[in-house]
C-alpha cells in the first residue's frame, strides 16, 4: 500500500485516499479570504518542508492512533495549482467547509458548497465539518454561533468555530475530522 508515502494526492490521480487504512485526503473548501490557507499553514507547521504550496501531508496522532493526512488547499481557482474544483469535489475523503464569521456572504457560500458537494458525491456519507473561522474578530461578527450550529444541523455535518490567528480550536478541528473518518471506517468494517 502507499500508506507509507505522502504522495497519495495529486491532481493527476484524483482517487480518494485508502479509506480502509489510515491514509486520508482532507479538502478545504470555502470562499476566498475565509482563512483556508491560514488554517492549512497551522496544519503544515514548519514552512521548510517538502510540501507543495497547496498540499500538506502529515502523520497525525489522534487518540493514540496515527493517520496520514494530506490536506488539500486547492479549492480557490486562483491558487489551487493544477487542481480543478471538480477534482477537489472528487478527491476528498473528508471536507472542511470554511467561512468567515465576519462575512455573511461567505456563510451563504458555505451552504452552496455543501449542496454542490452533496450533488457531486450523492450516495456517500462524507465526513464534513462546517468551520466558522476568524472567531477572534468578535466586534466584526456577522454570523452568530447559533446560526452556524443550525446550518450544520440542516446540512447534517459537524460544526466548530476556529481562529487561525489565535490558533483557537484548530487542533480540535483536525482531530475532529480524523475521528469522523475513523467512525465511518469502523462502521464499514463492522
Ligand atoms: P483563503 O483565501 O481562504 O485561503 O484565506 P486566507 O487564509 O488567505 O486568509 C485571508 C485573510 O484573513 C488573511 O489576511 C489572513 O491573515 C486572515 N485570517 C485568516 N484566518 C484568520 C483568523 O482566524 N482571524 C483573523 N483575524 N484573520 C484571519
Ligand atoms: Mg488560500
Amino acid at each position: 500500500a502507499a500508506a507509507e508515502s505522502c504522495s497519495s494526492a495529486s491532481s493527476d490521480s484524483v482517487a480518494s485516499g485508502d479509506s480502509a487504512g489510515n491514509l486520508y485526503n482532507v479538502v478545504l473548501m470555502g470562499g476566498h479570504g475565509a482563512g483556508k490557507s491560514a488554517l492549512a499553514s497551522i496544519f503544515a507547521g514548519a514552512p521548510d518542508t517538502m510540501d507543495g504550496d497547496f498540499e500538506h501531508c502529515r502523520t497525525v496522532t489522534v487518540d493514540g492512533e496515527s493517520a496520514i493526512i494530506t490536506l488539500l488547499d486547492t479549492w480557490d481557482p486562483q491558487d489551487g495549482g493544477s487542481w480543478t474544483q471538480e477534482q477537489c469535489l472528487q478527491a476528498g475523503d473528508a471536507y472542511l467547509i470554511v467561512y468567515s464569521i465576519t462575512e455573511r456572504e461567505s456563510f451563504e457560500r458555505a451552504s452552496e458548497l455543501r449542496i454542490q458537494l452533496r450533488r457531486a458525491r450523492q450516495s456517500e456519507d462524507l465526513p464534513i465539518i462546517l468551520v466558522g473561522n476568524k472567531c477572534d474578530l468578535v466586534r466584526c461578527r456577522e454570523v452568530s454561533v447559533n446560526e452556524g450550529r443550525a446550518c450544520a444541523v440542516v446540512f447534517d455535518c459537524k460544526f466548530i468555530e476556529t481562529s487561525a490567528a489565535m490558533q483557537h480550536n484548530v487542533r480540535e478541528m483536525f482531530d475532529g475530522i480524523v475521528r469522523q473518518l475513523r467512525l465511518r471506517r469502523d462502521t464499514k468494517e463492522a
